[in-house]
């Protein structure tokens, strides 16, 4: 047996939530919707929140390990927090991994992220085996801090299936008790081709133990999550319900449209915030609708992986999807993975 470096909670960090579940990315201060409506108009049972954003103000990071981010949020929920680790990809970023990792446990996060490193598709293999090495040290580092929460072990590996394997076993040897999947964003964003993410979500579910959460980070599209579920994905988090509504896309659970052609399908949502017309109003509405897709989405496959039927609404998305767009890559790369892994 590997001997687990975990002193963390042994709580099961999702008691009580029903899976899939999505975590709204929550950014204090955004101008569209506030905690307390996040909760009491939607029901949102988690968020995830950039610890670094708090850390890096000085005030907050003095105050906030005594207050509590719950305190702090007004929120009673799960709080997970993210570490810097994208902010460190994109520029220099003087951030120790310990340090961060000490904070997110002190201010009381019931999931903790650690620094992994950011492995985009156009690393090689030695740089992305690099960055491995590293992101698994930190993650090892990590389990040795946390102790009140939970941390996530964080997945890398690039573009390299190899690697996202070792990453996956080697997570399991930690005797990590929750895994999230990183660096897949820019993969599946690709006009819908989930052929990639859906082999590395398939090969971390066989080599985990059975009922570690999956989280497959930056997933939020309300089209794409059903084929991740249905790969054996347990938690998704995600902006896009806010960055879509800035382009002006108005998200259905058969794909995302621009707002001109809205009009031109024929589909029509039961959300509050699209009124007469069927369409909302302005952007605040456009945001709320498509948080309210998403969630909608997700309550919908709970009970379809409790009542059995997802493979038909499968179907349903990709029949639906594919008229509306013919151009994507969404039908061809579901039927390449099914054929592969022999599903029905
Ligand atoms: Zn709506």
């Amino acid at each position: 047996m590997p001997q687990s470096a975990a002193p963390q909670s042994e709580a099961d960090p999702l008691a009580g939530l029903r899976r899939p579940l999505f975590l709204p990315v929550f950014e204090p201060g955004n101008p569209y919707l506030t905690i307390g409506e996040m909760t009491a108009e939607f029901g949102v049972e988690g968020v995830i929140v950039n610890a670094f954003f708090l850390y890096r103000q000085r005030e907050l990071r003095r105050r906030l390990p005594e207050r509590g981010i719950k305190e702090h949020l007004g929120f009673d929920g799960l709080v997970m927090t993210d570490s810097g680790a994208f902010q460190a990809f994109r520029g220099r970023l003087y951030l120790r991994n310990r340090d961060i990792v000490r904070f997110q446990d002190a201010i009381g996060a019931d999931i903790a992220s650690p620094l992994d490193v950011v492995t985009p598709p156009g690393d090689g293999f030695e740089t992305a085996e690099g960055k491995l090495g590293v992101t698994m040290d930190r993650v090892a580092e990590g389990l040795r801090i946390v102790k009140r929460g939970t941390l996530a072990g964080v997945q890398q590996g690039g573009r390299f299936l190899r690697l996202r394997h070792k990453a996956a076993a080697g997570l399991a040897e930690l005797g990590v008790r929750y895994v999230a999947l990183g660096s897949l964003v820019p993969f599946f964003t690709r006009n819908h081709d989930l052929e990639f993410a859906a082999r590395v979500i398939a090969d971390a579910r066989a080599a985990l133990p059975p009922g570690v959460p999956l989280h497959l980070y930056g997933a939020g599209d309300p089209v794409e999550l059903p084929f991740y579920t249905a790969m054996g994905c347990d938690v998704f988090d995600s902006s896009a319900f806010v960055h879509y509504a800035e382009s002006d896309s108005y998200m259905t659970p058969f794909g995302a449209l621009e707002m001109e052609q809205a009009g031109r399908v024929e589909f029509e949502c039961p959300c509050r915030y699209c009124g007469e017309g069927g369409r909302p109003v302005d952007r605040p509405a456009l945001v709320r609708h498509n948080l309210w897709t998403v969630l909608d989405t997700v309550e919908g496959l709970r009970r379809l992986r409790a009542e059995g039927g997802l493979d038909a609404y499968l179907q349903e998305v990709l029949r639906v999807h594919d008229r509306w767009f013919p151009d994507s890559a969404l039908a061809p790369s579901w039927d390449r993975i099914r054929r592969d892994e022999g599903m029905p």
